[in-house]
């Protein structure tokens, strides 16, 4: 192609500063959900002129940034979600970069900022993971998040494509998201709230998405939910959960249990771990790859589901479990769904967590441990 001086982000152009004074990382049994960072962190730097600079690892430290910066006027920014596990012989993998990667690049492309080189930025985050290995927690359960962010940062007011951004990444340690056995949670299902409609920005991972959500989050809060359950249009079709997909299983008439989850239809964000869940359900359907205490004859369905639907499945005793999916949480048991001023109650077992959502659970944890060899890990 023609000459124009525009670099890619590359990987081998990387400068590495390691900190003066490393710190000890936390001990795991104080880990609270993205409240601890690692010693160092990845930045590069965009512009429209010459595209990427070369990126640095370097000591984590604040941001300068000037306060005309658009992020700060027009929210051009976004990010994504992944972990790094501790295998059972120490080596660290990470959980289908791949689709991090291409989702990053698809929110990117909505707001105008730079795409990015997937592949260069996964060797990237190979080798911060790497520098900070003594941050991955190994217990069981335990993990380390990565944050790779993207925002635009020309230092100009005015509404129009940012014509220099910024790529940052940083790692925090976190513990399991249930600490001691399953805690089901709670969902506000209320249909004058919206998060996302057709051709809007919901199936995009851009930080604009999130701030509306928190108000209504505190009022569900103070009625004893944990979660805002966003439903959409006059059917109140299920769509996601704070920061999770949703799956409900439900038998149907011939005694098969189906299992449910909304289409990739622009209001759901299309999440790795619903990706998965799906992925292992069909293998499990098809013969594939069978999973033990699944239903034999599961039938797996991305499509529109109603609370109508729900609620005639719970008075026939037809609903059999619901769980939110998500990097964080993995899998989140629902037990219980506000809805029109009544709750309708969902089956949740003993152990607070239903055989499909524990199965999935199970057998993603051996998957990202590298206990089942599959393709989705891959080790550094
Ligand atoms: N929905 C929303 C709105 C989210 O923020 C997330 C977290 N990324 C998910 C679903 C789950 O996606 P994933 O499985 O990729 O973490």
């Amino acid at each position: 192609g023609e000459k124009t001086g525009y670099a890619d982000l590359d990987y081998g152009a990387v400068t590495i500063e390691k900190i003066q004074a490393p710190n000890a990382p936390p001990p795991s049994s104080t880990l609270v959900f993205g409240h601890s960072f690692s010693d160092h962190m990845v930045t590069a730097n965009w512009n429209s002129l010459t595209g990427w600079a070369p990126p640095a690892i370097h000591p984590y430290k604040p941001l300068v940034l000037d306060p005309s910066s658009v992020i700060f006027h027009y929210a051009p920014s976004l990010f994504e979600g992944m972990k790094a596990y501790k295998d059972v012989n120490g080596r660290i993998r990470l959980f289908r970069p791949d689709m991090n990667m291409a989702r990053l690049n698809r929110s990117a492309t909505r707001i105008a900022l730079p795409e990015v080189n997937g592949k260069e930025l996964t060797k990237l985050i190979a080798k911060l993971v790497s520098l900070d290995a003594d941050f991955v927690p190994s217990e069981p359960g335990h993990s380390i998040y990565i944050r790779p962010t993207l925002i635009g940062t020309q230092a100009a007011l005015g509404v129009h494509p940012a014509n220099e951004a910024m790529l940052f990444v940083i790692l925090s340690p976190v513990g399991p998201y249930f600490k001691s056995g399953f805690k089901p949670v709670a969902l506000e299902a209320d249909p004058n709230k919206v998060r996302a409609w057709p051709n809007g920005t919901g199936s995009y991972k851009l930080g604009l998405n999130y701030a509306p959500g928190l108000q209504p989050q505190m009022e569900a809060a103070t009625r004893g939910y944990s979660q805002n359950l966003w439903l959409f249009g006059p059917e109140h079709l299920l769509t996601e959960v704070g920061t999770m997909n949703l799956f409900t299983a439900i038998k149907n008439d011939k005694g098969q249990t189906e299992l449910i989850t909304a289409p990739l239809n622009g209001l759901i964000l299309p999440g790795v771990t619903r990706d998965s869940i799906l992925g292992l359900a069909r293998d499990h359907a098809s013969g594939k790859m069978r999973i033990e205490g699944l239903p034999e004859d599961l039938i797996v369905s991305e499509r529109e589901l109603s609370m109508k639907e729900v609620e005639q499945a719970g008075k026939e005793g037809r609903l059999m479990e619901m769980f939110g999916s998500g990097t964080a949480v993995v899998v989140a048991p629902v037990d219980r769904i506000g809805y029109e001023g009544r709750d309708i109650h969902i089956p949740v077992g003993e152990e607070g967590v239903g055989p499909i959502a524990k199965r999935m659970l199970d057998t993603i944890n051996d998957i990202q441990l590298g206990r089942i060899e599959h393709p989705w890990s891959v080790a550094i």
